[in-house]
Parts: C-alpha cells; sequence; structure tokens
C-alpha cells in the first residue's frame, strides 16, 4: 500500500472552574460553546468561553431555523454580476444568491452560506443556484448573446459523485450546454478529499464545463492545485487586487501570478476591482478578465436581459 501523509487538526474548547461554571453539566456546555466558537474562526485553534457567545450561540440557531424554512419554501432569488474583458465588453456573468428574510432583512451570502453548508441545507440552495445559472444560460442564448455564465460550488456539492449528473439533467431540459456554464471551486472546498476532487473536477472538465479556482490566494496550498487540477481559469481575490494601483509590491504579485497561469495556460480573472486606477494597473501587468463594482454591481436577470449588447451600462 502506498504511504500517505495525513495531517490532522484538532479545535478545543476552554470553560474554567469555576468561573464558567459551578456544575459539571454548565461546565461541559460551556467547553462545547467555546469549541464551535473555536471553528467558527477557522479550526485548529483554542478558544475560552465567555459569556457573550451564547447570545452569538442563539442569533445563528435563529438563523438556521430561518434558513431551514426559506429553503422549504425556495425563497431565494439569484443575480448575476457581469464580468469584462480589457475593452470593457461583457464576457460572462457570476450567479450569485440572495436571500431577503422577514425577521432579518437582507442577509449577506458570505454570512449564511457557511451556515447552510454547516447544517446540510446547501444541497437545496446549491441546486437553485445551478438551475438559475442554467435558466440565465438559456436566456443569453436566445437573445443571441451567448456568455459564460458562471455558478458557486459549495464544497459539500464537489463530495457529491453524482454533480455531474445534476448538472447534466438540468442541462437537458433546457437550451443551455455544458460549454455555457463555468463553475466555480474554493481552495477551501478541495481540501478535504483532494483525489476526489481532482477526479470529479476531469470528469467535468470532459464533459465541456469550464473550470475557475476561486478566491485565489486566500486558502492554503494553491500552487499545488495549480499544478495538479484541471482549472481553465482562476479568479484572484479582492484582497490581492485592493492594493495594486499604489503597492508596487502587490503589482509584481499580480504580474507573477499572471505570468504562472499562462504557463499553465490557465487565465486570470480580477475579482473586486472598484476603481479606475486599479483597473488600468491590472491591464498593464497583463490581466485579461475583470469582475468588480467599477463595471457592473450584481444584477436582476431582468435588468441583464436590458443591458445593450454592447455590454456598457
Ligand atoms: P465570491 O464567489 O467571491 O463572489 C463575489 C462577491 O464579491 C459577491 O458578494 C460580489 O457582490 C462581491 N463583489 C463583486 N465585485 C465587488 C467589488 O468591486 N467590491 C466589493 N467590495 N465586492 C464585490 P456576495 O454576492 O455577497 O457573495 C459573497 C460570497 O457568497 C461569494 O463570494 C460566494 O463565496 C458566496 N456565494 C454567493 N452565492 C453563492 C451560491 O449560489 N452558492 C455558493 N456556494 N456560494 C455563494
Ligand atoms: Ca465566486
Ligand atoms: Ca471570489
Amino acid at each position: 500500500m502506498a504511504e500517505k501523509a495525513l495531517s490532522l487538526t484538532a479545535s478545543a474548547g476552554l470553560a474554567v472552574y469555576p468561573e464558567d461554571g459551578e456544575a459539571a453539566e454548565a461546565l461541559v456546555l460551556n467547553a462545547g460553546t467555546a469549541l464551535r466558537h473555536a471553528k467558527r474562526l477557522g479550526r485548529a485553534r483554542v478558544e475560552a468561553y465567555e459569556p457573550g457567545l451564547d447570545e452569538h450561540g442563539l442569533q445563528r440557531l435563529t438563523m438556521v431555523s430561518l434558513l431551514r424554512r426559506a429553503c422549504e419554501r425556495d425563497d431565494f432569488r439569484f443575480v448575476a454580476q457581469p464580468r469584462v474583458d480589457v475593452a470593457r465588453r461583457i464576457v460572462g456573468y457570476e450567479v450569485l444568491v440572495r436571500w431577503h428574510s422577514l425577521e432579518l432583512g437582507w442577509v449577506s451570502p458570505a454570512q449564511f452560506i457557511p451556515l447552510a453548508e454547516e447544517n446540510g441545507l446547501i444541497d437545496r440552495i446549491g441546486r437553485s443556484a445551478i438551475r438559475a445559472a442554467v435558466r440565465l444560460a438559456t436566456e443569453l442564448r436566445a437573445a443571441g448573446r451567448p456568455a459564460k455564465v458562471s455558478v458557486n460550488l459549495a464544497a459539500k456539492q464537489l463530495q457529491d459523485p453524482l454533480l455531474g449528473e445534476i448538472l447534466l439533467s438540468e442541462l437537458a431540459t433546457s437550451g443551455a450546454s455544458p460549454e455555457d456554464l463555468e463553475l466555480e471551486v474554493t481552495e477551501s472546498g478541495l481540501v478535504q478529499d483532494i483525489e476526489g476532487a481532482h477526479r470529479l473536477l476531469t470528469q467535468l472538465r470532459n464533459e465541456g464545463f469550464t473550470l475557475a479556482l476561486d478566491d485565489f490566494g486566500t486558502g492554503y496550498s494553491s500552487l499545488s492545485y495549480l499544478q495538479t487540477l484541471p482549472f481553465h481559469k482562476v479568479k484572484l481575490d479582492r484582497s490581492f487586487v485592493k492594493d495594486v494601483a499604489d503597492d508596487a509590491r502587490a503589482a509584481r504579485l499580480i504580474a507573477g501570478v499572471v505570468d504562472l497561469c499562462s504557463a499553465l495556460e490557465m487565465q486570470v480573472v480580477a475579482e473586486g476591482v472598484e476603481t479606475e486606477g486599479q483597473f488600468e494597473r491590472l491591464v498593464a501587468l497583463g490581466t485579461p478578465e475583470f469582475q468588480g463594482f467599477l463595471f457592473h454591481r450584481p444584477l436582476d436577470f431582468d435588468a441583464i436581459a436590458r443591458l445593450p449588447s454592447s455590454g456598457r451600462p
């Protein structure tokens, strides 16, 4: 049998007698609260119990139960943010989920997607997102302006060996094909089972889907992913793009990533472009594709249908 290196991490929650509880039950309960807090903060750490953590837990509990109800009723909407080339022509769209709860108002997906992942609700949302992406791709084709439509895949969806079939069955009854869809995967979505991810991504690539590595540079072992996994594109996270106009080191880093990716025949997309200065610098560094508030905010599908075909607002 081949030798394998397994890397394990552990999190711990700390409750101290008698400050955090006089009875054993109270101590164990509070240590559990501290443990959940440690996992929320990114795992592999030790956190001590504080009274405020309970309140946080209660808010989470409320959000999870509202989220569960929203999943049952399919209460989500989808918008899409255009991506542009150096001439600012639209070349694609990223589908993003939106949730408005009567009790909580608008909740950011950055907040509820991780909760949905932890509580087994991501399947429903993920399936609706795929369906929305297929619908947009079909509408764009019917309007004679086909463009790649991206959809975000959560870690859990990547562990589903039926993902390919799900995608193909959504496409089967539509006017779109795998070539119209781009699948965005984050580094953290890959760490759990790299070999399984490799198999699945290779299968999806062979079916004709475009594959993009999302939030590049924010996770772990990015370079080994670039070497081993069959991505077409790399989406450079906003945290790198932010300083590109006025920080020479940030600019050099991006130039390096662009070179590296082009040597590996992968295309770089810069995310979160907000200023003309950032855009100019990114163009000068050789970035071919961009996404950000400078060009377009995420839009309703109706608003996308009304965009002029030049892509300019
Ligand atoms: P992401 O995949 O990195 O998506 C891009 C996020 O950056 C979106 O936030 C978008 O509105 C925001 N953004 C775009 N341009 C700019 C800019 O110029 N400046 C700034 N400050 N922000 C910009 P959003 O829609 O809040 O989504 C947050 C995250 O939630 C996404 O990050 C993605 O990880 C997750 N997400 C959203 N929709 C879905 C979905 O349908 N499925 C899954 N699994 N995750 C989703
Ligand atoms: Ca994304
Ligand atoms: Ca991203």
